[in-house]
C-alpha cells in the first residue's frame, strides 16, 4: 500500500502551521501563515494545501489542532468551529467547512491542547501513561488530557487555565487578566499577566525575583488540582513561560509543598512534572494524529 498522506495544522491565535506528511520522520517542512482574518487565513491554509496535492499528489485526510474555545463534540452542529471568543471576527467561524469543500476528505478536529496531550502520549514524554495532562503557559494557560490514548471531552473541552488558584500572599494587589473571571490562573501565571505585573517575560527576570516564586505557586497549584482530580501519571508543561529555566524544577517543589506527601513522594511529583518529549512540534504533531485518526474511522465505516 502507498504511504498516506495528511495535511496537519496547528491553529494558533498568532499563526496556523500547517504541513504534510505521513508521520513525525516525513513531516515536510512547516509553512507558517499568520492568523489574520478568518477568509484570508483560511484562504491561504486552502492555498498552500492544494499546492501541495498539486506536487505531490491527493491527501487522505487533514487534523487541524486548534486554538479555543472550539467546538470538539463530533455530530453536533458547533463541531469544528471556533466558539464564543474575544479574538475579532472569530466567532463561529468554521475551520473544518473550507477545508471540506476544497478537499472532500476526513477531517479530525480537537483543540490545540488535546492535540499536543494525544502527540505527548503517542511520540513524547507522555508514552505509557494511562493518564496523562498536558499544560500549555504562554498567551494564555490551557490544557487537555488523555486517558488510554484518547483525548477527554465533556460538555465541552476541559479548561484548566480558568480554574481559580489560591492567591500569593504578596500577590494580593495585582487584578489578573482574565476577562472573564479576573483572577483565575491564566489571569495570574500566563505570559500577558507576567508582563503587565513586572513589564517583562518571566525568561527576563532575575532568578531570584519573587515572580518565578509566585508563579511556580500558581503553577505548582494546578498540579496538586489535576492530581487531587485526575491523578494523572504525567503532566507536561509546554508553552513559552513553560521554557523559563528553572521554572519546572519550582513548580514541581509548589506541588510538592502544596500537597504536603499526600499525593505521593517528592520523588513521584518529580517524576509527573515534565517538559514535552517532542519539543514545540506538539501541536503539529497532534494535528497529524487527528488526521490519521479520522481517516481510520472513515476507512473501518467503508
Ligand atoms: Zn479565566
Amino acid at each position: 500500500m502507498a504511504a498516506r498522506r495528511f495535511g496537519a495544522i496547528e491553529a494558533g491565535g498568532t499563526k496556523f502551521v500547517c504541513a504534510v506528511g505521513s508521520s513525525p520522520q516525513d513531516l515536510s517542512v512547516a509553512e507558517r501563515i499568520p492568523t489574520t482574518d478568518p477568509e484570508e487565513t483560511m484562504a491561504k491554509v486552502t492555498a498552500y494545501f492544494r499546492e501541495e496535492v498539486l506536487r505531490s499528489g491527493p491527501l487522505h485526510a487533514i487534523g487541524i489542532a486548534s486554538f479555543g474555545p472550539a467546538g470538539v463534540r463530533p455530530g453536533a452542529a458547533d463541531w469544528g468551529r471556533i466558539l464564543k471568543t474575544p479574538k475579532r471576527g472569530w466567532s463561529q467561524t468554521s475551520l473544518v467547512q473550507p477545508l471540506t469543500a476544497a478537499f472532500g476528505v476526513p477531517l479530525g478536529f480537537d483543540t490545540d491542547v488535546n492535540g499536543a496531550a494525544l502527540a505527548e502520549y503517542r511520540w513524547g514524554a507522555a508514552r505509557d501513561c494511562n493518564i496523562a495532562t498536558y499544560v500549555t503557559v504562554g498567551t494564555g494557560i490551557g490544557g487537555g488530557t488523555t486517558v488510554n490514548g484518547r483525548a477527554i471531552h465533556g460538555l465541552r473541552h476541559p479548561e484548566v487555565g480558568h480554574f481559580l488558584p489560591r492567591r500569593h500572599p504578596d500577590d494580593v494587589a495585582f487584578e489578573g487578566t482574565c476577562p472573564f473571571h479576573g483572577d483565575c490562573l491564566e489571569g495570574l501565571a500566563s505570559g500577558p499577566a507576567i508582563a503587565e505585573r513586572w513589564g517583562a517575560s518571566l525568561s527576563h527576570l532575575p532568578q531570584n525575583h519573587i515572580a518565578h516564586e509566585m508563579i511556580a505557586y500558581y503553577l505548582g497549584q494546578l498540579v496538586v488540582a489535576l492530581q487531587a482530580v485526575l491523578s494523572p501519571r504525567r503532566i507536561v508543561f509546554g508553552g513559552g513561560v513553560s521554557n523559563t529555566p528553572g521554572l519546572l524544577d519550582r513548580v514541581a517543589h509548589a506541588a510538592k509543598d502544596l500537597g504536603n506527601g499526600y499525593f505521593g513522594d517528592a520523588a513521584d511529583v518529580d517524576a509527573l512534572v515534565v517538559a514535552p518529549g517532542i519539543g514545540q512540534q506538539s501541536g503539529l504533531l497532534g494535528a497529524l494524529h487527528l488526521a490519521e485518526k479520522a481517516w481510520q474511522r472513515a476507512s473501518s465505516n467503508t
